[in-house]
């Protein structure tokens, strides 16, 4: 059968992470794998009551097919919320997605012919390097400094004729990192220079739990660039309801890679999205999950000091789900997966996260879906793996 598959998917491989998870489903296992939102702050109620509503009201418009672009009051309070954090984007340039992981599909197939130079972070975005990876395009990398991009790194892969960059300036995944003010303006400046597509995926920007928010890097560009945001992490993951900004140029195009995808996004799943922001206050639902994170972020990193070897250095996170740990050159953290597995608790390991093989060392902990009791027992066990693995 082998034959039959086109070229293109062989150098695609499953998601390593969707992988392990099935590995950490023993209920032993303390898992900071995944990167899974908390779930007991889903707003089952709410939504359920919503879900009623819609049902009730519009039941057979939510189940008849729609138009692509998405539900026009959907895309209202979409640009509304982007006005209240001081961004102004027209409604009409926001394309609803199925997940914001559709917009890397269909950039990709937008944007990328075999052999195009797409610069991303090191390390990056492991779901955007799938996406991407199945148009065969040259993957370029860029070194993630405590405050953003190594800048002299992007300017040099910028001069060599990249087409796009595509970045996570707000508590990255897998790294927590986020960018400076400075470094947000700079890279703005540099896609604007070299003509460069600048791709800001956002799904996390609004889980800040310390320091000031900060201006998005998009907001700084002078050429068009493209927006990612998503209603994963501050409703629920499970709508699929993802959202695009983007010029009308690129974003008719858009539109014809989704249409070739799926048509539209979920129009039920819509509806009762809409239904939800219109009947209840979100943005004290986003203070809620602030508030957790926050808590449970300063808990790993506390139990951290108490139990990791100190020889093994950590992102201290300002929001979002995950920090990133490197331990000494030359300690493989796959190898420590295995040994932690045994110790009934699990991480990813850092390599899948570099395109270029590198990161042998470093490994990614996601502190939202655990609570603190059980964090701090986790940290316990995979501080004392790490220290007999060390020996
Ligand atoms: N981008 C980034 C950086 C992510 O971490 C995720 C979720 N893992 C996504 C996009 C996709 O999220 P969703 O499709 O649920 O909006």
């Amino acid at each position: 059968m082998s034959e039959k598959f086109a070229r293109r998917m062989g150098t695609v491989h499953r998601s390593f992470i969707r992988e392990i998870l099935k590995v950490t489903a023993d209920p032993e296992i303390i898992s900071f794998a995944g990167g899974l939102p908390n779930p007991e702050l889903f707003p089952v109620d709410a939504m359920a009551k919503a879900s009623q509503e819609v049902f009730a009201n519009i039941g057979a418009s939510a189940l008849q097919y729609s138009t692509t672009e998405g539900d026009a009051g959907l895309r209202a309070i979409i640009a509304q919320r982007y006005a209240n954090r001081g961004l102004t984007v027209d409604p009409d340039s926001i394309l609803v997605t199925t997940g914001s992981q559709q917009i890397l599909d269909i950039c990709a197939k937008v944007f990328l012919d075999k052999g195009d130079k797409v610069v991303i972070e090191r390390p990056g975005y492991l779901g955007a390097i799938q996406a991407f990876s199945i148009f065969e395009p040259e993957f370029v990398t860029v070194s993630l400094e405590d405050d953003g991009p190594n800048l002299e790194e992007l300017e040099v892969a910028f001069k060599d004729g990249a087409k796009c960059f595509y970045a996570v300036p707000n508590f990255q995944n897998p790294s927590g990192v986020s960018y400076g003010l400075e470094k947000r303006k700079a890279v703005a400046e540099l896609t604007d220079k070299y003509d460069v597509l600048f791709v800001e995926d956002d799904p996390y920007g609004e889980l800040r739990f310390l320091g000031e928010d900060m201006p998005s890097v998009y907001s700084f560009c002078k050429k068009p660039g493209i927006l990612c945001g998503s209603f994963s992490k501050i409703a629920a993951p499970g709508f699929r309801i993802g959202w695009v900004v983007a010029e009308k140029a690129v974003y008719d195009k858009l539109v014809i890679a989704k249409q070739a995808s799926d048509l539209h996004t979920s129009t039920l799943a819509q509806a009762i999205m809409r239904r939800y922001l219109e009947t209840n206050d979100i943005e004290t639902h986003v203070e809620l999950i602030k508030e957790r994170y926050g808590r449970q972020r300063a808990c790993m990193v506390e139990m951290i000091e108490k139990y990791f070897p100190s020889d093994v250095s950590i992102t201290r996170p300002e929001g979002g789900m995950f920090l990133w740990a490197t331990m000494p050159e030359g300690v493989s953290s796959m190898d420590l997966f295995d040994a932690a597995i045994k110790d009934k608790v699990a991480f990813v390991p850092g390599r899948p996260f570099y395109v270029d093989g590198s990161g042998e060392n470093t490994l990614r902990l996601n502190f939202s879906n655990a609570d603190e009791v059980r964090i701090e027992e986790g940290i316990k066990r995979l501080g004392l793996s790490i220290d007999s693995f060390l020996k």
